[in-house]
């Protein structure tokens, strides 16, 4: 096995597509690094393993080991770390790996990874209204260093990619299902044309930390980034829960345990201001950028679920 999974990975390394995904890449990643730095955000290091992690919302392989009679677990996302250092230093981000060990079925997707990096920031005292505009801004200036640098490589992709105009379309997310079914996100993703928000998230749909509105109960000021042309989820976010009583009440509705996230629920317990940040996705960026139908083509050593991998 090892002889048919190091040659097809030696192919890979050799295609020219990889190359040009790879040039993307380094100019995506300066790209939103120099943006940030140029609004005031300071870059954190990743956290590569810790004794609380994001509970996701979906079910994943769980990998976790015991170091010295404490409990660790590989970073699913940096959620509760960007929350409690977002209390310090007000405007964050990080180019953060994530582990993923999703059910051998997404691969089917051609958008999933086991292993991806994506860029999460946070910004205290911001809004989802703020981080909306931010994270237009953020995406334009991208595509704009993208384009005046790679006109060429994305030529010989055969690519053709345009700026976004902001202010980028919004649906409601139970607006979308309404009209649409619970393929929404599928359907107006293949008809858009531009990248457009889903707002109003329930919440069902994600997990205990995002802030619940207090106005519509039970809708949390979520959103979520869609690429057009099929590519879906871009970017996820929201503002972030910070009352210690409405932490607990989420995560008891969730049928989670505090003992769970007990060194959150520790910081909590000294008080928190609101945050509101969002996370996108590296390699499913540089993939819509190249046009590429699957994900693992954009990264050298690609993880995908349900295969050996080196
Ligand atoms: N990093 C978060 C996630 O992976 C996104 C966010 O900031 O809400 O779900
Ligand atoms: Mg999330």
């Amino acid at each position: 096995m090892e002889t048919e999974v190091v040659s097809e990975l030696m192919e890979h390394l050799s295609d020219k597509k990889l190359e040009a995904a790879l040039k993307v890449n380094t100019t995506v990643r300066a790209a939103m690094g120099e943006f940030l730095r140029d609004r005031g955000f300071i870059e954190i290091p990743p956290v590569i393993f810790s004794t609380v992690t994001d509970p996701l919302n979906h079910p994943v392989y769980d990998p976790s080991f015991e170091y010295e009679g404490t409990r660790y677990a590989l970073t699913k996302s940096m959620i509760f770390h960007k929350q409690i250092i977002v209390q310090k230093f007000p405007k964050i981000f990080t180019f953060s790996p994530n582990i993923r060990l999703e059910m051998p079925e997404k691969a089917r997707t051609g958008r999933h990874l086991l292993e991806f990096t994506q860029l999460d920031l946070e910004v205290k005292g911001a809004t989802r209204e703020d981080l909306i505009k931010l994270g237009e801004e953020l995406f334009i200036h991208t595509l704009e260093k993208v384009i005046e640098k790679h006109s060429q490589d994305l030529h010989d992709l055969g690519r053709s990619l345009s700026v976004p105009h902001a202010p980028f379309k919004r649906y409601k997310f139970e607006d979308a299902v309404k009209k649409y079914g619970s393929e929404f996100e599928t359907i107006l993703s293949k008809e858009a044309r531009e990248p457009f928000w889903i707002v109003d998230i329930p919440l069902k749909e994600r997990e205990f930390y995002d802030r619940e509105s207090d106005v519509s109960s039970g809708i949390l000021n979520d959103m979520d980034l869609i690429y057009p042309e099929g590519y879906c989820e871009a970017l996820s976010g929201g503002e972030r829960e910070f009352d210690l009583d409405r932490i607990m009440e989420r995560i008891r509705r969730k049928g989670q345990t505090y003992e769970q996230f007990k060194w959150f629920l520790e910081f909590a317990r000294g008080g928190l201001e609101l945050s509101t940040g969002f996370g996108i996705g590296i390699e499913r960026l540089v993939r819509y950028i190249c046009g590429f139908e699957r994900i693992e083509d954009v990264h050298p050593f690609p993880k995908v679920p349900g295969k050996v991998s080196v």
